[in-house]
């Protein structure tokens, strides 16, 4: 089996609090560098939704959305079916959630094969900047919801694991 691309359950990095990308490194080639590691470990996932930079060893408070998300959420839905490109979050922050809160069955790239049903909030908003260092906010419930909750976890050393219920193996 080839090498795992992205960081397992176990290793140290998964497990602390990112820091954030200082604004002096926005837009470098050192970022840059980074994003486009965590975008090609997210490539061959089929049913990989998203992933953050701890995934791929670093430290630093990013998550990429895979852009096919985008699609099933609604957007992009044009006559030439193109999936739309990955979305990349920078020093993302939760800044509003809703009360009411739903249940979703949940993976994740670093725990392979366990799967759980993980209770959150139902709709949230997020805070973040661009790769081209613009702020911006957007609000998300469904798919993309629960995703930037997971995401934003892996950044504060948290896993589903930790949150789930019913976790059970799945091939
Ligand atoms: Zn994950």
């Amino acid at each position: 089996m080839a090498k795992d691309l992205i960081i397992q359950e176990g290793d140290p990095v998964l497990r602390q609090r990112s820091l954030p990308v200082a604004k002096k490194d926005l837009g470098s080639p050192a970022l840059a560098k980074i994003i486009k590691k965590m975008h090609a470990a997210l490539k061959p996932e089929k049913y990989g939704v998203a992933i953050a930079a701890p995934q791929v060893g670093v430290p630093l408070r990013i998550f990429v959305v895979a852009g096919r998300v985008y699609k099933e959420e609604g957007e992009g839905q044009d006559t030439k079916k193109e999936i739309p490109p990955n979305r990349v979050y920078i020093n993302p922050e939760i800044t509003r959630a809703s009360r009411k809160k739903i249940d979703e069955s949940e993976g994740c790239l670093s725990v392979r094969s366990i799967y759980g049903v993980v209770s959150r909030h139902e709709k949230v908003t997020l805070k973040y900047i661009t790769e081209q260092g613009q702020a911006r906010t957007e609000n998300a419930s469904g798919l993309l919801g629960h995703i930037f909750q997971h995401e934003v976890d892996h950044l504060n050393g948290i896993l589903f694991i930790d949150k789930a219920r019913d976790l059970h193996e799945s091939a």
